[in-house]
């Protein structure tokens, strides 16, 4: 299996190849040249494995220059820390007895270090890299570059630490994050990370980190060092490949549980942000997962309900923070991807469209690529009040706390339901515990949490809901602080000179 670009024809390249490079030159986003298939039968031989060997065997077909043992090995180290209990996916049925023909099942993705769905690819991720390093004959260090907003700086932390030749280096705006999201990245362990706060926003720390990505002078001195810069990004073909993976188990899943029979069509409902998520979920669907529709559930950002309403994409809007905040995005990278398909490998028009998108703002696409959206994808946006409403009627009606990104998610599909009357089986992605969010799950919960601070939050759930604690998060409050330094915006790239030569 090779890899091409979605903006122009380049020499085809191997997995491990697109994976250390990200992003191509012509800055188009890297895509298998053919999206490989699997009958019902090997999904069904699915069946009885561990999601560690679902795993090896499903990034087989996308990695065909990793070898079984290397893929397998890759699982086992991504994915040890699931306890059994909390595998993904936990397949919870929020069913309605009046209606026990159609069940939803919630697929739980967020059971890894740091309690959100990004920790499956970014667990993934490093191992990957590690042995494309191999692959490729490159003897010089990785080093991982990130500026966050919270949480994505701390998966990647946790995705990285000890692992061989990377290094990952994190920096996060001073005060511009919660303080339990801080707690999260600077007690990280670990031989090869490093923690740094910004004096400024997260905009001067993500500047700071573009710039340094552009200097030719850092690189050059960084690469005296032995050390070549590196991202692991959303768009990063290595990040998505790992997410298809969580849709066959979970259909898989849903079949073990008698909910649907094997073959038998699902809808797949997705909280979606950057489109990363939703896009493997279509993968998935190309593959031969059997699946009617994918819903697209967007909060108050609605940039892609009209884009599937109207076909014209338009990021000209006002911007809005929500209590969603990992949907607050304008700009859906991965997007990109789904125009390549669906026009089938017309880089030319992918490259008119994403001009477009960059000097006017937006792109309309063709009466042809429209309908053929329309027969996969179903959108709908989601409000703040109804994304608290529905926290609180899943609650009080199941039992069933979930998160505000997940409350999108369910919302979306319980308005497609309502709207279509299709009752097919759906399966939704759970992308966050409740408690990562947990001052907009209380509230929704009509709880106030004024003056409460982060940790009497987590307290206050719990002895409200009597629902654990994640781990990583309970023990927070009383971890080592490791990383304490702080620098202002133009001393970034001495900090990265400084950690590289460690
Ligand atoms: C990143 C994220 C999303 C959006 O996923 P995309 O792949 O960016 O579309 C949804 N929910 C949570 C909790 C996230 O962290």
């Amino acid at each position: 299996m090779k890899y091409t670009s979605t903006r122009s024809k380049i020499q085809p390249i191997n997995s491990a190849e697109a994976i250390l490079q990200g992003l191509a030159a012509d800055g188009g986003l890297f895509v298998p040249e053919k999206i490989p298939k699997v009958s019902l039968e090997e999904i069904n031989e699915l069946t009885n494995k561990t999601y560690e060997q679902r795993a090896a065997w499903l990034l087989g077909k996308f990695l065909t220059d990793y070898t079984e043992d290397e893929l397998g090995e890759c699982a086992e180290l991504a994915y040890n820390w699931f306890d059994i209990t909390s595998r993904v996916p936990t397949a919870i049925l929020i069913q309605d007895p009046k209606n026990p023909v159609a069940p939803v099942g919630s697929m739980e993705l967020w059971h890894g270090p740091t309690s959100a769905f990004k920790d499956v690819a970014l667990q993934m991720l490093p191992h990957l890299m590690r042995m494309a390093l191999k692959k490729v004959g490159e003897t010089k260090e990785i080093l991982i570059l990130v500026a966050t907003s919270g949480d994505t700086g701390k998966a990647a932390l946790a995705g990285f630490a000890d692992v061989p030749q990377t290094k990952v280096m994190v920096f996060y705006p001073d005060g511009g994050v919660s303080k339990i999201q801080r707690l999260q990245m600077v007690t990280q362990r670990g031989k090869n990370v490093n923690v740094t706060a910004v004096r400024g926003n997260f905009d001067d720390a993500q500047n700071g980190v573009k710039k340094i990505f552009n200097d030719k002078k850092i690189r050059d001195e960084l690469a005296k060092l032995n050390v070549k810069l590196s991202s692991a990004n959303s768009i990063n073909w290595g990040r998505l490949v790992p997410q298809i993976v969580y849709y066959f188990s979970g259909y898989i899943e849903f079949v073990k549980a008698e909910q649907v029979k094997l073959g038998e069509k699902i809808i797949i409902s997705v909280p979606t942000g950057n489109f990363g998520n939703i896009l493997a979920a279509y993968y998935a669907m190309k593959m031969g997962l059997p699946v009617k529709k994918i819903i697209c559930a967007s909060n108050i950002n609605n940039v892609l309900t009209e884009f599937f309403a109207t076909g014209t994409y338009n990021r000209a809007r006002k911007f809005f923070k929500t209590i969603t905040p990992s949907m607050d995005i304008l700009i859906s990278s991965n997007l990109e991807r789904l125009l390549y398909h669906e026009s089938d490998g017309n880089y030319k028009l992918v490259n008119r469209y994403m001009n477009e998108l960059n000097t006017l703002g937006k792109y309309k696409v063709d009466k042809k690529l429209k309908a053929r959206l329309d027969k996969i994808f179903y959108a709908e946006y989601v409000t703040e009040d109804e994304t608290r409403e529905f926290i609180k009627r899943i609650y009080d009606s199941f039992s069933y706390l979930i998160d505000t990104h997940t409350a999108v998610s369910i919302c979306a599909l319980s308005k497609y339901r309502g709207k279509t009357r299709d009752f097919t089986p759906i399966l939704s992605a759970a992308t966050a515990s409740p408690y990562k969010f947990t001052s907009a799950v209380l509230t929704a919960l009509g709880q106030s949490v004024e003056g409460v601070d982060d940790f009497a939050q987590l307290k206050m759930l719990n002895d409200l809901t009597n629902v654990n604690i994640p781990r990583n998060l309970s023990e927070l409050s009383t971890a080592k602080v490791l990383h304490e330094d702080i620098c202002d915006k133009d001393e970034m790239a001495d900090r990265v000179l400084k950690f590289a030569a460690e």
